[in-house]
């Protein structure tokens, strides 16, 4: 395992109440817990940041958002990186992709990359995956693989939240700012079904919840 920087662990019971959060009303009922504050979160995303360029250091790197999940930790993740290099030469990239993950009957699935047209935009380049949520670590393990045929010269990876579950698939997490519980989260990012990504926090569906919004 790569661990370059400390993780913030959230324990099994920390939950607060939604009643002592800005929720919309809309979606008070399916959610049964604050799990992490949108302050906190944007707290560590800038020691993320710091903590990612003292680690790499003053290269020239890519930054590769994987869609849809992610897409406020990488805007929270690339202002902080921007003041955390800000006198580094070297510029920073941005791209986007999305990940389709197809199971087969056997473990070995494989991943269709959407967006970048041809993943060898990013040959001989330091490429900083950013992802929201390493599970089963399957997805991102098929991701890394095919940046790795694309021929990246270096590749990292910084997550939003790890979950404290036993791995099926060994994956390098770089960088994670938080590693929670084995509970389904949504919010800032996340969804259920496209719902719930545009919550400020990062919250716990109730059983009614999870119920009301089933495909
Ligand atoms: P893995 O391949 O590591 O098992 O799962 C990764 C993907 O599963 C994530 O990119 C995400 O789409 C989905 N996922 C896993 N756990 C959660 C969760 O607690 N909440 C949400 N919203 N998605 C999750």
């Amino acid at each position: 395992k790569n661990m370059a920087s400390a993780q913030a662990v959230i324990p099994d019971d920390f939950e607060m109440p939604t009643e002592a959060f800005d929720i919309p009303r809309s979606y008070t009922g399916d959610l049964s817990a604050v799990v992490i504050p949108e302050g906190m979160i944007k707290d560590r995303v800038r020691r993320l940041a710091h903590d990612i360029h003292s680690s790499i250091g003053s290269q020239p790197l890519a930054l590769l958002c994987v869609l849809k999940g992610s897409y406020k930790f990488f805007t929270a993740l690339v202002d902080e990186l921007t003041s955390a290099r800000f006198d580094c030469p070297h510029p920073m990239t941005v791209d986007f992709i999305r990940c389709r993950s197809y199971e087969d009957t056997q473990s070995t699935g494989s991943v269709e990359i959407i967006g970048l047209s041809n993943l060898t935009e990013l040959e001989g380049k330091n490429v900083l995956v950013v992802d929201d949520i390493v599970d089963t670590g399957r997805t991102l393990s098929r991701l890394l693989h095919k940046l790795k045929e694309s021929g990246v010269k270096k590749c990292w990876t910084a997550l939003l939240v790890s979950k404290r579950v036993p791995r099926t698939i060994d994956v390098t997490e770089d960088f994670v700012a938080f590693q929670i519980p084995d509970k389904f989260i949504v919010g800032y990012g996340l969804d259920y079904n496209q719902r719930f990504r545009d919550l400020r926090h990062i919250c716990v569906m109730s059983n009614s919840g999870i119920e009301k919004y089933k495909n």
